[in-house]
This record gives C-alpha cells, structure tokens and sequence, in this order.
C-alpha cells in the first residue's frame, strides 16, 4: 500500500512536470508566431489561465528566451508589457551539406544567419569535408563572441536516415552508408545535440518554423528543385520520413513512358525534364552555339537572355514550368495540401513561370476550375537547405523541454 502510494505520488509529479513542459513549450511558441504579444493576450489565445502564463513567461525570461520590451505607455495605470523572442543569445550551427557547394552558418533562433560561409567543392570524402565544416563553423562562431550552440543541424542532399543521423546514399557527393552523427561528434568538444536530415525535408520543416505562410496545423509540400528534384511533406507540421526514409523522392517519378534515360536506373524520370539543369540544355541547343560555349552558360544566363525577351530562353523557361506544373499536379492529387512552396533559383523568374506552373498543374479536367492549392514561392529569405539546417536545431529550442544554460 506505502508503496503504491509511492508509485501514485511519483505519477502525479511526472504527470504536472509534462503538463508544465507542454505549456512552457506552447507560451514559446505563441511568442515565435504573434510577438510582440503580451501576457493577457497570450493567455487568451492558448485559454492558459493569466497565473500560469505569468509563472511561466518568468521562467523564460530568466532563460533569456524570451525578452520584455519597454512599458508602451500613453494610459492610465499599468499597461500590457509586450513580449518577444530574445535576440543575439540562442544560436545553433548549420551545415548544408552538397557539392559544389556547401554551406555553414550560425543562426539565430528566430532563423536570422548571423555569419556563415561556403565550401566549393566537388564530391569529398566525409573525412575530409566535415572536418572543415566544423572548423569553418568555430570560426564563425568565434565572432560573434562566447556562444555556445544549442546544438547542430545538418542538411544533406540526399537519402538519409534521420533517426539515426546516417546518410544511406548522396548522389552528388558520392556518400554511401555514413555515419554522419558520429563523424561530427568526433570534431567537436561540446555535447551539442546533431540532428540530420534530407534537405528538401529540412527545407519543409525551416518553411513550416520559420517562414511567413505558417498556418496553424500546416499541411503543405517543399519542392526544393536543384539539380535534382526533392520534396519535404508536412502533414500537420511533422514531416513525413517514409518507410525507408525515402519520402519525397519525387524527382525519380516517371513522367515521361519511354522517355530519357535516368542515372537512377528508370528512364523519363521527372528531374529529367524539370531540375535546374534542363533550361540550360534547352537553351543552348537552340541557340546552335559552340559546344564549349554551350558548357560555359548557365542558368543565371537563360535567366537573363529571358528577362532581355530572347524567345529560345523563354521558350526554355516557359517548357521548364510546364514540366514542373505536371509533377506539382500529380502531388498535390495524391495529398490534397493547403499548399506546395518551391525552393530554388526557380522562385527568381516565379512572375516568368507561375502561369505555366498553374496551368500544368491543375490541367483542363475537373481539376482545373477549383485551384484549391497555392502553388508559391517559398518564404525564406535564404537558402532553403542551410535554413533547414537551423531549423532542425531551431525546433530542439521550441520543443526540447530541458534547455540549461
Ligand atoms: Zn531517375
């Protein structure tokens, strides 16, 4: 009997200690989505009764995560004291892991890079290439003063395993089956928590925690378009991860029966006819110029040549959107979401593309009079990949319950 009254004691503080947690972690994100905002609003917006915000809202102001700006004034007696994410004091490490580029930053916990830098290369070893992130990463870091991380975000461009921070295959870096967690714990003095995760993934989660289209259960569709062609999958906010971890693998559908061969094994496979690589070919096979000149044009040029109304790089442009619309349709019919964000250079010309985009998409068919999913931009104002990264940190912050300073 004592000793179930023991066990029912032990239940009850564990029990109070979640329910703590969880509203310690609802008042942060609140802050996160509507600051400035001050206790009263804050209460009747989450329904927390005033006493347990105020306790709270204490609390993380003496974690310096959240910071209380000054009286607005201008009334009689006490007004609302608005409060907002603290800045310059919560920092993670980012890693975008690709080649030919990859990129380090240190970032704030609002997703503001507060300095970063990039490493050209082409496909390395992780041996070698993660050594020079985490030195790079120091570097950073120690400008900006004594800061410690809240731990460490990586994004690779590829297939990986996030329980278990492994990388199963990166085409363009030519990784197979790596460790990745450990090779970075190797390099680095603190216990800082190492998440890891595919970048088109990451990219959905920084969009969902960080941009501006955030809805309250977000169910939306990252389509990150590179050199390849990825897609990260929110369903109410959590990303899906897929049985394999391949979820979202989409620039390996076949769209095209019959048609080019793909590296992947398959031919006419969507990333074919509709990753970064396709107007420039395009383009330079019908402007008939030299091979050499023809392997120096990129896609910056095509972009230009159309926005100076050269009809072949229009013509380039208008064909790429066209073939992105076709797989977008195809997604958005298998999950019906709020919306699909695209990611990459693509969101540069976006007044150029949206029409064709729109119109593959959604077709002439019954489909086509409803439009019942936003097809934008994304809302990140950096590189979706290196704010992926941060934000798989980022979110440890808003849901990790046992932050120390
Ligand atoms: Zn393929």
């Amino acid at each position: 009997m004592h000793t179930e009254k023991l066990k029912q004691k032990r239940i009850t503080r564990i029990n109070s200690k979640v329910g703590r947690d969880i509203n310690r972690s609802i008042i942060l994100n609140t802050v996160r989505k509507h600051q400035p905002i001050s206790r009263a609003e804050i209460s009747k917006m989450t329904r927390l009764n005033k006493s347990t915000v105020s306790i709270i809202v204490s609390s993380l102001l003496n974690e310096d995560l959240l910071v209380e700006a000054p009286d607005r004034g201008g009334g009689i007696g006490r007004n609302p004291l608005d409060l907002s994410l603290k800045h310059g004091k919560h920092f993670v490490g980012a890693i975008s892991l690709d080649a030919p580029c990859t990129r380090v930053a240190v970032v704030d916990m609002d997703g503001t890079i507060k300095a970063r830098d990039e490493i050209f290369t082409k496909a390395v070893s992780p041996d070698t290439l993660i050594p020079q992130c985490i030195g790079r990463l120091n570097a950073l870091r120690s400008t900006l003063g004594p800061h410690r991380f809240h731990g460490i975000g990586v994004s690779v461009a590829g297939i990986v395993d996030s329980t278990h921070s492994r990388v199963i295959h990166a085409a363009n870096l030519q990784w197979n089956d790596v460790d990745l967690g450990a090779k970075i714990r190797e390099h680095i003095s603190d216990n800082d928590p190492i998440t890891v995760e595919n970048d088109a993934k990451a990219s959905a989660l920084a969009e969902v925690l960080l941009g501006t289209r955030n809805t309250a259960s977000p169910n939306l569709i990252f389509l990150l378009l590179g050199a390849g062609i990825g897609a990260g999958i929110a369903i109410h906010g959590k990303i899906i991860a897929g049985n394999t971890h391949a979820a979202g693998e989409v620039g390996h559908m076949t769209v095209v029966e019959g048609g080019e061969p793909c590296p992947c094994g398959n031919a006419g496979c969507w990333e074919l006819y509709a990753s970064e690589r396709v107007p420039v070919r395009w383009y330079a096979e019908k402007k008939q110029s030299s091979p050499a000149s023809q392997a120096a044009l990129t896609l910056s040029d095509v972009f230009g040549a159309a926005r100076g109304g050269d009809v072949h790089a229009l013509h380039a442009i208008h064909l790429w959107g066209q073939h992105i619309g076709v797989g977008i349709g195809d997604m958005i019919r298998i999950l019906d979401p709020e919306m699909v964000v695209v990611g990459g250079a693509i969101t540069q010309i976006w007044d150029l593309v949206s029409e064709d985009i729109n119109d593959a998409a959604w077709g002439r068919g019954t489909f086509a009079r409803k439009r019942t999913t936003a097809i934008l931009p994304t809302s990140l104002p950096d590189s979706p990949p290196l704010l992926g990264a941060a934000a798989l940190s980022i979110r440890r912050i808003f849901e990790d319950f046992s932050i120390s300073l």
